[in-house]
């Protein structure tokens, strides 16, 4: 017997789930993971079918209203990681979902419903003695063409209206239209025609046509080269047929003309290239090995690719990908940005061709509705894309590769579920045994440490492909440098290396972690610096436009040339951003280019690859940026790296800081000597003695990673400790900190009931950026050895509080596994 009752999760941040009945017709075909359309209150919702029941714990259920896929949207594998979503990250099931699914394919409206039945008196008649309801139903429908169902609800009455009009759906009279709240992105469809008669046939009729018609005989010339079928707009360019050609064929019975989707596709252009032939360095080899064993087992199990850079980690991915489709399971690689994606597909295209898809938030809803629909479908062997490729509905999924898998855009800190997508692949993996390829040239401690653990296994490639030696990495103290009577930006070495270069015709890149000409506006004569009036940060003055602006919420204003606060005339501008070094290069090497890339620079779609295409056609020599040209840039001409400042992270009050800066320096350290022997690197600082920095230079990830984890692990911080991070934010500063106050009593109520002693409860207090676009924000920080208990305990709080959040005018973010305690 078939169950007669679904449970539905609907895209909502209720934890909750919904009762409906199936419809006799649809009970066959409705399971659990199937998408379904229901009602809810006056509207319609889609939801998930996640359990199918024998008895509702309801007398009175609502009827599923219809099933909106053939087979279930979400597999087993795919339920059970956004259920762990749920339980991990502290968010309801339903927004897991829509992670998963693209907003596309969530409709919701209202109902119609519209009459079918041509003989529609009759059939009232008809149904007037067997059903008074139903008959009401009709004749309203009669009247009035077509109507709402809550007009129909007032009209004819609630009671058993659903199960009336199902019945009459199913049996053909009524027509239940959905009326979209917003526009629902569908399929695309554009107008094809096909042969309708066979070739033997169509040739003699186009000897036929070739005197007369000659247009029409060259479509059906061009229709039979391309196999039947083709566009109508390819014949009209391909056969210069018209429409009125195309009617006359059409009535001659030879062609039929139809709809048929033409989905979107995103980077349908990008080349496919040809692929380079490598012999694999031994380091590589083993590594693969490794990897293509695993893979033949097909068995979870994750692997720390611990790369340098210039080592062919990209290499390494292609040919476990290759192993993975030989044995005919399916690849998704992530990259960690939206903006690396097209590159990294255009080198997997270059070996896999079309099997390759491109998938990411920043496509339009159609083509990411498309990509979906087809990757669902088995179009795809490889899926790249950023953190919500993660989702991919590709089917027996055998490996998983997380490039770059220390950067901290894999994990959603904005809205919920706040997951990591690194960690959802080592889960998902998990479900359906597939294996976990992390690469890094610097890995997150975390994994790393995954690795001592012995859950993960490493593999490690110390050596760059071709013998190419590691850049060589010069400590510069511009402390020194100041004593010396040097105040520019650059130091006496670096000025002179970066000449060296334009001289020999090399490349140059120049780094700096910040945007803006200056960082700081202060007043000489009375202290005052400029600050956002919504957001407790200093403004940067840009020197492009004369205005300062706020890095945070926006803010812009024309600079002041007096002090806004005593109105004296020894305002300053200091601190260095982008474009004072662009200036201060432009001045030192007249005649030199440099292109800058930095959320100013870079605005539009495409802006940033149109830059870095133009750095690689040598039509400048020079590249300055910020983090956005610190990642998987691969130019072989250039030879000298200048870190301008190495200590813009350093003094944040978080406790990744060194992390972040030994990372930084050694990936935009990476982009050196990749052509050439030869590679130099320069890193300014002010803190030469700091282990971060004095280790980069010798790339020694190892030495680092040993020496930070003894820091972590005295602190209990993460990986030893895990955390979970509560923010509260208002507009009023007190209702934030009380709420603080109240969140942080209640947990250690609870944590001193449930007897966890080895939880800390930090806070309240107020966020290091305690204030930003106008919101107040205060937080609490759980810390504790095990991630369960820091949940369990919130969840807690969290039930005993009832309503949630029980403050109001209180937003409150719950984060599991903070990346940025800022
Ligand atoms: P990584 O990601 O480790 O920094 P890539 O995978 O981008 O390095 O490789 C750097 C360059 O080396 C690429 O241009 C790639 O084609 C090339 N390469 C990879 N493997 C080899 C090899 N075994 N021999 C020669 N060149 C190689
Ligand atoms: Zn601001």
């Amino acid at each position: 017997m078939s169950k007669s009752y679904a449970q539905v999760v609907l895209p909502l941040s209720a934890e909750k789930q919904f009762t409906y009945a199936v419809p006799l017709s649809l009970r066959r075909q409705v399971k659990v993971g199937s998408r379904v359309l229901v009602p809810l209150a006056q509207r319609t919702m889609t939801g998930i079918v996640v359990a199918l029941v024998g008895e509702s714990p309801f007398p009175q259920v609502r009827e599923v209203l219809d099933l909106l896929d053939s087979e279930p949207i979400f597999d087993a594998t795919m339920l059970q990681l956004t259920h762990w979503i749920s339980e991990y990250y502290l968010c309801s099931w339903g927004e897991a979902f829509k992670a998963a699914l693209p907003a596309g394919f969530w409709r919701k409206g209202k109902r119609s419903i519209r009459l079918r039945e041509p003989y529609a008196r009759a059939l009232a008649r008809k149904l007037r003695k067997s059903s008074p309801l139903k008959a009401g139903i009709v004749e309203m429908l009669m009247r009035r063409g077509k109507v709402s169902d809550a007009a129909l609800a007032r009209r004819v009455g609630r009671e058993g209206l659903f199960v009336a009009l199902n019945q009459l759906r199913r049996a053909g009279y009524v027509q239940v239209l959905e009326e979209s709240a917003k526009s629902r992105v569908g399929v695309r469809t554009e107008r094809a025609a096909r042969l309708r008669a066979s070739p033997e046939e169509t040739r003699s009729a186009m000897e036929r046509l070739k005197e007369k018609a000659p247009k029409q005989a060259a479509g059906l010339e061009v229709l039979l080269q391309l196999g039947g079928t083709a566009w109508v707009a390819e014949l009209s360019t391909k056969a210069g047929i018209s429409g009125q050609s195309m009617r006359r064929l059409q009535e001659k019975g030879l062609v039929e003309v139809f709809d048929r989707e033409s989905p979107r596709e995103a980077y349908a252009d990008l080349t496919l290239g040809s692929p380079p032939k490598h012999r694999l360095t031994q380091y590589q080899r083993e590594a693969l090995d490794k990897v293509k064993d695993a893979v033949e087992k097909g068995k979870f199990q994750v692997f720390l690719l611990h790369g340098v850079t210039g080592s062919g980690k990209t290499e390494v991915y292609i040919r476990a990908i290759r192993r993975t489709l030989e044995k005919g399971r399916r690849a998704i690689v992530l990259v960690p940005e939206i903006s690396l994606t097209p590159q990294t597909a255009a080198r997997f295209r270059a070996h896999f061709g079309h099997q390759v898809a491109v998938f990411h938030s920043g496509l339009s809803l159609g083509e990411r509705y498309d990509a979906w629909r087809r990757m669902r479908a088995g179009h795809y062997g490889i899926v790249v894309g950023a953190r919500s490729a993660i989702f991919a509905p590709l089917r027996d999924v055998g490996l998983i590769v997380v490039d770059e898998e220390h950067v901290d855009s894999y994990k959603q800190t904005e809205a919920q579920p706040r997951y990591h997508a690194r960690d959802v692949a080592v889960m998902r993996g998990k479900l359906c045994g597939a294996v976990v390829l992390l690469g890094s040239a610097t890995p997150s401690l975390e994994s790393y440490h995954n690795v001592q653990r012995k859950k993960f296994s490493f593999c490690p490639l110390p050596q760059r492909v071709d013998e190419l030696p590691m850049p060589t990495v010069q400590i510069v103290d511009m402390r020194q440098e100041r004593k010396e009577g040097n105040w520019g930006i650059f130091s006496g070495i670096l000025k002179e290396k970066i000449g060296q270069r334009l001289e020999r015709g090399e490349q140059v890149i120049l780094f700096l972690n910040r945007r803006g000409f200056s960082t700081c506006i202060k007043c000489q004569e009375c202290g005052f610096v400029m600050a956002c009036p919504h957001c407790n940060v200093t403004l940067t003055y840009h020197a492009q436009d004369l205005t300062v602006k706020c890095h945070y919420c926006g803010l812009r204003q024309s600079a002041p040339d007096i002090c806004p606060s005593c109105h004296g005339h020894h305002i300053k501008f200091r601190g260095t951003g982008t474009q004072r070094v662009e200036r201060e290069v432009k001045e030192l090497f007249p005649g030199s280019r440099v292109l800058r890339v930095d959320q100013d620079t870079t605005g539009r779609k495409g802006d940033i690859r149109r830059i870095l295409d133009e750095f690689r056609d040598g039509r400048a020599e020079m590249l300055l940026g910020t983090q956005m040209i610190a990642k998987g840039l691969d130019f072989p001409r250039v030879t000298l790296v200048g870190v301008v400042s190495a200590d813009g992270g350093l003094n944040l009050p978080d406790f990744r800081s060194a992390e972040r800066t030994f990372q930084l320096i050694t990936q935009v350290a990476g982009r050196a000597g990749r052509g050439q022997p030869g590679g130099e690197v320069l890193v300014q600082t002010y803190s030469p003695e700091e282990i971060c920095i004095r280790l980069s230079q010798d790339h020694d990830y190892l030495s680092f990673a040993h020496h930070e984890l003894r820091g972590r692990r005295e602190l209990a911080y993460p990986p030893f400790g895990k955390l979970l991070l509560v923010l509260l934010q208002s507009t009023e500063e007190i209702r934030a900190a009380q709420a603080a106050e109240k969140l942080a009593t209640g947990l250690k109520d609870e944590a001193h009931r449930l007897g966890c002693r080895d939880v800390h409860i930090l806070g309240p207090a107020a966020a290091p950026l305690s204030k930003i676009r106008g919101q107040h924000r205060w937080q609490v920080l759980l810390k504790g050895p095990k991630s369960a208990t820091l949940r369990q305990l919130f969840r807690q709080a969290k039930r005993r509080a009832g309503r949630w959040p029980p403050w109001p005018g209180v937003r409150v973010r719950v984060i599991v596994d903070p990346v940025e305690m800022l």
